[in-house]
């Protein structure tokens, strides 16, 4: 049974439409289970009917005709308890109704089963038997489990529309799609899939101009496969056994085959590119594999889906391909990584939408550097189909619109329109102080990094950067970047901003920054190999880095160093150490280096209750909120299912706030928070309260952070601070300072239109 389950859940994920996918489930469900009918009922919640979308059983006239009303009948039991119903006898149950049009004779067996999202019931899967039979535990469970697995291909398909449109043809109905909001704002664009050259499944649909040229393509990286597999075969040990070297006669066969080549061919025929061509026989060919009964056969598919990946990197290694971005380009992929976004031209870059993450990833980051709405961990967004879409992204509400009616185009043009009128409002903050009603001056610094975000005019409005991740260097190269590389990239930096202050970051990779010439595979990254626990077992790597950054800092003397992912007292001065060699190894080499300010960041639960014994150490405590919150609340920052329950408003994080503040204050070192919640206008009343020294924040938070800042007094922002920590939770506290913000006229910064 549970290869059976696999087969089907492999299937439907390959599976082309919805239709398809549901046909494909009642036949094989059908057989497995040996009844007389397997049908799926999906859920139309408008209008409160579960309506047949596919059977093997029922007369096929039916399909998409007959609904069943929620509240009458088995399957409408199914979905209002969202529980399995078995009766051996149906026909017994007070609920049990015959439906006519269906071609139903009397049928006794009932198991159903809904399908289940988010504890929303999508629809229902129903296994029906003539005679009176009741069905066993092994076929509940494999009805359960399967229905269990359904729910995301559903929702996929839902996404495109289709679902809609089978129901009954209905354009009048909205679909969005829902993630979390990764930034404020509308943002109306087409969609642009971006995708990791290795994952063959994420390429999307494309229409080619040229077809002989693609066609070309295509033979030619198949070509180059073929050479490529000869060379592997030809170094090869001679000692391995010959089956083994006569896999890749198998291979080379395989891809010289009439399915591959020339299925593909006929797909770019008709019209669609290469890697897409390849994709969907890469798919059919390997579903074909997956579906076999013998083992060694179902391995084979994973041989098919290897070639693919291989013509795929040929592909993509031709230089021939340029993306085409439209003037408004919202950026769709699974994943998106800063270089990804980096190959956009900023000019045409309107949004960003990502299928995993969550507002704390640093694709959000990056889209708030930028200063672009973007949405977060929608999971059920069926990337390769984004494509060339009509998308609207109301980041406000973490809400994606495919293919949005015009009505709902308008409604957001006209937010749009709003958006931008208050942006101008915002813009009147442009070179006021960052001072409090009662003159309290809090200096707002710049996280920067990421991505090549200098200049522009929000690098004069901030004063200093508080907070650069080093990564991106390291991340775009295929080896560790030199010394001398280093020390360029930090020094032009220095001088950009000097005089003001500029607070490094050491290396901070593991996690969800990884380098493709340090693979750091793990189980559970977060609380794995990374930052500065790197740092003190690769010395080489740290020091390395701290002697570019202090001989960067030669004729500017504004230089800053900040220390991430601190747990233990003693990994401070092990760090110290190490610094304070490299200052030395300089001088002794007759550079007049000298040793910057040095603080450490608070991000994990541990630093916050070790606080006197760090702050003795240091210069300066910058307190990171996005590790901090996901440490505390034990949730993964990246991971879109729990993404629900990371909120940086949680009283949790609010109370461990206040106690590093209190602590660094009674040890006379300055305090600043350096993570996402510094640059939420809807927490800069409790940074106030707090009694921060100063806040660093993307470039696109500053000046609403300032607008903010500037409108409540530092008394005023104490009180307030007492009654948020008095909440019991996020949302009580996120809704109290909604409102505090509303009577001050600042609502607009919180949601789109005023
Ligand atoms: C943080 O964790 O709050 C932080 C600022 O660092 P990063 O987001 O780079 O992990
Ligand atoms: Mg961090």
């Amino acid at each position: 049974m549970l290869e059976t389950l696999h087969n089907i859940v492999q299937a439907v994920n390959t599976a082309p439409d919805l239709q398809q996918a549901l046909h494909l489930i009642v036949t094989r469900v059908k057989q497995a289970i040996q009844c007389n009918v397997c049908s799926i009922y999906l859920t139309d919640d408008d209008n409160r009917a579960n309506v047949l979308m596919a059977s093997d059983g029922l007369r096929a006239e039916s399909i998409g005709k007959v609904r069943l009303p929620i509240g009458r009948g088995l399957v409408g039991l199914v979905t209002e308890r969202a529980e399995s119903v078995n009766l051996a006898d149906a026909s017994l149950h007070p609920r049990y109704v015959r439906i006519s049009d269906t071609g139903e004779t009397h049928y006794r067996g009932f198991l159903g089963a809904p399908i289940i999202q988010n504890r929303r019931v999508l629809g229902v899967i129903v296994v029906r038997q003539q005679e009176t039979r009741e069905f066993n535990e092994t076929e509940v469970t494999f009805i359960f489990t399967l229905a269990a697995q359904l729910a995301g291909a559903i929702t996929y398909a839902r996404a495109s529309g289709e679902l809609e449109k089978l129901i009954q043809g209905n354009h009048s109905i909205n679909h969005f799609l829902n993630g979390r909001s990764g930034n404020t704002g509308v943002a109306i664009g087409q969609g642009v899939v971006t995708y990791r050259s290795s994952n063959l499944d994420a390429v999307p649909d494309h229409q080619t101009s040229d077809i002989d040229a693609e066609c070309d393509r295509f033979r030619l990286a198949v070509e180059q496969v073929s050479i490529e597999l000869r060379h592997l075969q030809e170094n090869l040990d001679p000692r391995l056994p010959v089956e083994d070297r006569a896999l890749f006669d198998a291979l080379i066969l395989m891809l010289n085959s009439d399915t591959l080549l020339n299925h593909t061919l006929e797909r770019i025929q008709q019209g669609q590119w290469a890697p897409a061509a390849l994709r969907q026989t890469i798919q059919t060919h390997a579903r074909i594999f997956e579906d076999m009964e013998d083992a060694y056969l179902r391995e084979r598919a994973t041989d098919i889906r290897d070639l693919g990946r291989r013509i795929l990197t040929q592909l993509q290694n031709e230089p021939s391909i340029r993306m085409d971005y439209p003037e408004h380009t919202i950026l769709v992929g699974d994943e998106i990584s800063a270089i990804q976004l980096a190959e956009v031209p900023q000019e045409k870059l309107v949004g960003v939408v990502s299928a995993q993450g969550s507002s704390s990833s640093h694709a959000a980051i990056l889209a708030r550097a930028i200063g672009v709405p973007a949405i977060m961990g929608v999971t059920n967004m069926p990337v390769g189909r984004m494509q060339n879409r009509a998308l609207i992204i109301d980041g406000y509400r973490g809400r994606l619109y495919v293919e949005p009616l015009p009505s709902v185009r308008e409604e957001y043009a006209r937010l749009l329109n709003q958006e931008r009128a208050l942006s101008a409002e915002v813009e009147a903050m442009r070179g006021l102080s960052a001072e409090t009603a009662d003159g309290v001056h809090i200096p707002l610094y710049l996280n920067t990094g990421l991505i090549n975000e200098t200049g522009g005019p929000n690098q004069a409005e901030a004063e200093g950067i508080g907070l650069y991740r080093t990564e991106l260097p390291f991340m775009i190269r295929d080896r560790f970047p030199s010394e001398t590389e280093q020390m360029m990239n930090y020094k032009r930096v220095l001088e950009a901003f000097e005089p003001r202050p500029v607070i490094l970051r050491t290396l901070d990779i593991g996690g969800d920054k990884s380098l493709s010439y340090f693979p750091v595979n793990e189980q559970n990254p977060f609380l794995g190999w990374r930052g500065i626990r790197i740092s003190l077992q690769h010395p080489e790597i740290f020091l390395t880095q701290i002697r570019a950054m202090l001989q960067a800092d030669l004729g500017h003397g504004n230089l800053q160093i900040m220390l991430p992912m601190i747990t233990h007292v003693n990994e401070v001065d092990e760090l110290l150490e190490l610094i304070q060699r490299a200052h030395d190894e300089l001088l002794e080499e007759k550079l007049p280096v000298t040793m910057p300010p040095i603080g450490v960041m608070i991000e994990v639960p541990s630093a916050v209750y070790q606080m006197a014994a760090l702050a003795r150490r240091v210069d300066f405590i910058s307190i990171g909120t996005n590790d901090l919150t996901q440490y505390l609340l034990a949730v993964d920052r990246n991971n879109p299912r729990v993404a629900d329950l990371y909120d940086d408003l949680h009283p949790a994080v609010l109370h461990a706030l206040k106690q590093i503040v209190d602590h660094a204050k009674a040890m006379n070192k300055p305090v600043s928070v350096c993570g996402e919640l510094a640059g939420n206008p809807l927490a800069t009343v409790l940074m106030l309260g707090l009694g921060v020294d100063s806040l660093s924040m993307s470039a696109g938070s500053l000046l609403r952070v300032k607008w903010v800042l500037r409108s409540f007094s530092q008394v005023r922002a104490r009180q307030l601070l007492a009654i948020a920590l008095q909440k019991e939770n996020a949302e009580q506290v996120r809704q109290f300072l909604e409102r505090v913000l509303d009577n001050m006229g600042l609502g607009g910064l919180l949601r789109p239109g005023k």
